[in-house]
């Protein structure tokens, strides 16, 4: 190529170089400026954006809260104040309509930290306390309220005058105005469809943008969400049936399963027993330890019990270092028992630092000890206290308080009929009741024992075990009849005596296996009178029972015997004494007959319904029988 050639070639190139750079340094102008307008606008989006996330980190800071326990008054605080600074906002809190006395006012639910009461009170001389607020009757914002809908106004004078309209309108203007207030956005709040108060948010701007409606609007939503959520905690709070650090059963659980338990044992005619447990000692523990290690005991009680209790025992943790065990179906003898297994699994655990750990154990019994759930609880507790008192590490039964308890009665009733030999008893018999009368610890086992061993001297088909079975049975009955407490105990001390007139019928009348002469028929029906005339009136202390006794050989329909009495003549509870002793008469051997079953002893009950006894009293103890049959 020659030098021409290049000269050409390099002139055209460089034309194109030369245009290629005026067209451009055309473009790079377009492109800045175009990057200048991007610029600008990105700044505009990151402001933006900041803004928003600023506003998301606020409601995930609200979030947070909500899910925290905290309660509602200061979640809503917190959530007021995160509103701080956002928008220009100097001041933001949130109102609720009440009503007391029938008046209606307003009340500050929730107020943002920035303290608008104090410079308020500063102001103007007084505190916003000192005033009752009023909803302030202001155009429009009625209907907002109502419709939900967002309302906003730069007259705040308007607002704060309307709550407290003794307020003179001029220091409003001005405090407004040295605060920095220009205008307010009220918001109002919703809780499951009902207006629960209003949001209320003081600017320094007087223009409110749509996009700060929103936000709002959005806010709102927060704090709706806030205020449900904090409902639903309550509620969940009130339906805890755990204890959080144990893992049992709370008191409120306890509480209601052992009054279902008691209506169960009552129906079915069944003990249940309750276990009450302290740890001993535990303020040492906490004293020398710490109280993560007290808390590391009351784990361990904790846990002995759930490995020791039966899937259908309950055990609770009362508060503290109580506890309590209901063990449904167990009398105290089993209780007994299972009381002393735990003390001893309680004292086996070993604990890192603590060592070993002991606890007091009490046990009362339903139909046992008492009848009274709440005697019973309080029972059982007496009986830990008086393991306490023994020492510690121990169960204890718990025993009645009462001077004069109705097994005391009875066993002193017992004394007297023996030592003064009221009844004709052999004297080995005499021998063994003395024995074990002395033997007595007050305990209603041995007392059924002795009533027993008492009842076998006339009938010696007497059942063992049934002394207890109808005094139990009678006070279901008498509970479904509304007897007091006293009518009750009275009434047990009837079923262990009421029989006792037999003793002074011939032998060979009571076991006699051919039909009755007349005056056989005469001298049974002496029987009631016998007992309550010549071996139970000298005693003093039984009065009240004479009267039970006489009576319960009376019929509903005045067939009976001694004095015909018919329907509510007789005492209820010698009618209850009267079903009783026939059904398990019936149970019974006899010398003419067999044991009936109880299917065929309730139909015979049937049978005799208006004839012996009324209706009622038949169905009411049909049905508490009945749950024995499977
Ligand atoms: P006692 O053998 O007579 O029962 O003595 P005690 O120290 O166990 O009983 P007292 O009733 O005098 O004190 C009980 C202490 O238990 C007082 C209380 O601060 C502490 N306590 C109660 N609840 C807890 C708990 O949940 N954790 C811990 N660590 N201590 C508790
Ligand atoms: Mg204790």
């Amino acid at each position: 190529m020659g030098f021409f050639d290049s000269l050409k070639k390099y002139k055209s190139q460089l034309d194109a170089v030369d245009s290629s750079v005026y067209y451009g340094s055309k473009t790079l102008l377009e492109v800045y400026e175009r990057n200048a307008k991007l610029e600008a606008e990105i700044e505009q989006r990151t402001k933006e954006l900041d803004r928003a996330n600023k506003q998301m980190l606020t409601l995930q800071h609200i979030w947070n809260m909500m899910n925290s326990s905290e309660p509602l008054s200061s979640v809503l605080n917190a959530i007021v104040n995160s509103l701080q600074g956002e928008l220009g906002y100097v001041y933001s809190f949130i109102i609720q309509p009440q009503i007391k006395d029938g008046e209606s006012y307003i009340q500050v639910a929730a107020s943002s930290r920035q303290d608008f009461s104090e410079k308020f009170a500063k102001h103007f001389n007084c505190r916003l306390s000192d005033y009752k607020m009023v909803y302030p009757n202001i155009n429009g914002l009625k209907d907002a309220v109502m419709n939900n809908t967002i309302f906003q106004s730069t007259n705040l004078v308007e607002l704060i005058g309307g709550f407290l309209p003794k307020l003179d309108k001029q220091g409003l203007e001005k405090f407004f105005k040295d605060a920095g207030m220009k205008s307010y956005i009220l918001v109002p709040l919703m809780s499951k469809d009902i207006h629960f108060g209003s949001l209320i948010v003081f600017s320094s701007r007087e223009k409110i943008s749509n996009n700060e409606l929103n936000f709002l609007g959005l806010f709102a939503k927060q704090i709706e969400l806030a205020i449900t959520i904090a409902d639903l905690f309550q509620a969940v709070k009130e339906q805890a049936v755990t204890d959080s650090m144990t893992g049992l059963f709370n008191r409120r659980y306890f509480e209601e399963f052992i009054k279902k338990e008691a209506i169960r044992a009552e129906r079915q005619n069944q003990n249940f027993s309750v276990i009450s447990l302290d740890l001993d000692h535990l303020k040492q523990i906490n004293d020398v330890y710490g109280h993560n290690y007290g808390d590391i005991a009351i784990k361990a009680i904790a846990d002995v019990l759930k490995v020791n209790a039966r899937s259908i025992d309950v055990a609770a943790r009362m508060g503290g270092e109580e506890f309590n065990l209901i063990l449904p179906g167990v009398d105290s003898a089993g209780a007994l028992v299972a009381a002393e297994r735990i003390r001893k699994a309680i004292e086996g655990v070993e604990l890192d630092k603590i060592g070993h750990i002991t606890a007091s154990i009490g046990v009362a019994t339903y139909l046992e000890q008492s009848d009274d759930l709440d005697e019973l609880l309080e029972l059982a507790d007496q009986a830990m206290y008086e393991s306490k008192r023994k020492g510690r590490n121990r169960v204890s039964l718990a025993q009645h308080s009462k001077e004069t308890s109705w097994q005391d009665i009875a066993i002193r009733t017992y004394i007297d009929i023996l030592t003064k030999h009221r009844i004709p008893v052999e004297e080995t018999t005499a021998k063994l009741l003395t024995q074990k009368l002395k033997e007595m610890n007050f305990s209603n086992e041995k007392l059924y024992q002795v009533a027993d061993t008492l009842v076998s001297t006339y009938n010696p088909d007497h059942n063992d075990g049934s002394v207890k079975q109808k005094v139990q049975l009678a006070t279901l009955l008498a509970k479904r009849f509304d007897l007091s407490k006293e009518q009750i105990d009275k009434l047990k001390i009837a079923v262990l005596l009421y029989d006792i007139g037999n003793t002074m019928l011939p032998k060979d009348l009571l076991n006699k296996t051919g039909p009755l002469s007349e005056n056989d028929k005469e001298s049974i029906k002496q029987h009631p009178v016998i007992a309550a005339r010549e071996i139970l009136k000298p005693i003093s202390n039984i009065t009240d029972i004479i009267p039970i006794i006489e009576n319960h050989h009376e019929n509903w329909n005045g067939t009976g015997y001694p004095y015909h009495k018919s329907g509510d003549e007789i005492p209820i509870e010698s009618q209850i004494i009267l079903i009783i002793d026939s059904y398990f008469a019936l149970l019974e051997n006899r010398p003419y007959r067999d044991a009936r079953t109880k299917e065929t002893a309730i139909k015979i009950i049937t049978g005799e319904i208006n004839s012996k006894w009324s209706s009622k009293l038949a169905q009411e103890f049909i049905s508490i029988v009945k749950n024995d049959l499977d």
